[in-house]
């Protein structure tokens, strides 16, 4: 296959001072495009600052290729952009990536530490891609990438503030995929699983020095590029292995036996078990689908109980 390759293309990657953004900015510059390697150079739980993102972008201009650093942080995404207009002239490719952790149960959660990471995921991904969009729709050209994590997914403990940020970045990503549909903007949401100052002390060691960010880096520069078509994907990756990941919805079941009854409480609870039954679970692929495919049920609910009552 020919080499995929980003040469005249602009990429901003948020928090590529280190971990996975160092990564995915090291790939695309080594493959043509020129990188805008933005990081605050916090420390892991988002205080501090420093110049982490000069290492890159040396690293980036030895091995021949074009890039620039930035040291804003994500809440103030528009400097970001202007960094990589004002060097490049123009910006395709959009890795919103920084972050940060500040885990703690939920009794012991301040309000602090849930602003400050939907400061930095949720708010740092929109300041970002606002100030791009624009851009991206008038070029009728863009690339986005959202950072999600199976805590988002999947919930995991201590992290209510990491895990509700995290998801909501699926949403924003679900919802940008269906507005930059006609101007070729597509927007996918990575979930990856590495070794890098996050997780220094949660993975096995052994599993540590496995789980290498270049291993994600490809995947995340393939949904980058312009041959790639879908949006609005959910794709988690580690190891060099990737899958994608979707909601899927059950059949569900009438909360009534006939169409004249009443809604109650007793009749919600016979029929559960055949709501939450998740046999035949349909993936649903957009908001329209999911109010006709409820009206389509209610109507062969009630064709059926007419038969019924028929015969
Ligand atoms: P990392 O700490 O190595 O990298 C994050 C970088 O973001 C740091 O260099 C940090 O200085 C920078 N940063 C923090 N706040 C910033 C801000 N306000 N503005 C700009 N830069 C800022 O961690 P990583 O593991 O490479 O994480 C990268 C992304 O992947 C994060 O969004 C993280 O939540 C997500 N993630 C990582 C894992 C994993 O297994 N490593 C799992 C799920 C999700």
């Amino acid at each position: 296959m020919d080499q995929l390759r980003f040469d005249g293309r602009v990429a901003v990657v948020t928090g590529a001072g280190g971990g996975l953004g160092k990564a995915y900015a090291l790939l695309l510059g080594s493959r043509g495009a020129k990188v805008v390697v933005n990081d605050l150079g916090s420390g892991r739980d988002g205080s501090g600052k420093s110049n982490f993102a000069d290492a890159v972008v040396k690293e980036i201009k030895d091995k021949g290729g074009v890039a620039v650093a930035d040291y804003n942080s994500v809440v103030e995404g528009e400097k970001i952009i202007k960094t990589a207009i004002d060097n490049f002239g123009r910006i395709d490719i959009l890795i919103n990536n920084a972050g940060i952790l500040r885990d703690k149960s939920f009794t012991k959660m301040s309000e602090q530490d849930w602003d400050l990471i939907h400061a930095v995921h949720l708010k740092g991904a929109f300041k970002t891609t606002h100030a791009a969009w624009e851009t991206f729709r008038k070029q009728k050209y863009g690339r986005i990438i959202m950072t999600s994590s199976n805590a988002g997914l999947f919930g995991n403990f201590g992290q209510a503030n990491y895990s509700a940020a995290k998801l909501g970045l699926v949403g924003l990503a679900n919802t940008l995929a269906l507005e930059g549909a006609k101007y070729n903007i597509k927007v996918n949401t990575i979930v990856p699983t590495a070794a890098s100052r996050l997780t220094e002390d949660i993975l096995p060691p052994e599993m540590f020095q496995a789980m290498k960010p270049e291993l994600i880096a490809p995947v995340v520069a393939y949904m980058v590029h312009e041959s790639f078509e879908d949006s609005g994907a959910v794709i988690d990756s580690t190891l060099g292995f990737a899958t994608k990941t979707h909601l899927v919805r059950s059949n569900g079941a009438p909360l009534k036996k006939k169409p004249s009854d009443e809604v109650t409480i007793e009749s919600v609870k016979e029929s559960w078990s055949k709501v939450v039954n998740m046999n035949g679970a349909k993936h649903l692929q957009k908001i329209a689908d999911v109010t006709l495919d409820l009206v389509d049920k209610l109507q062969e609910f009630e064709e059926r109980s007419k038969l019924d009552s028929e015969r």
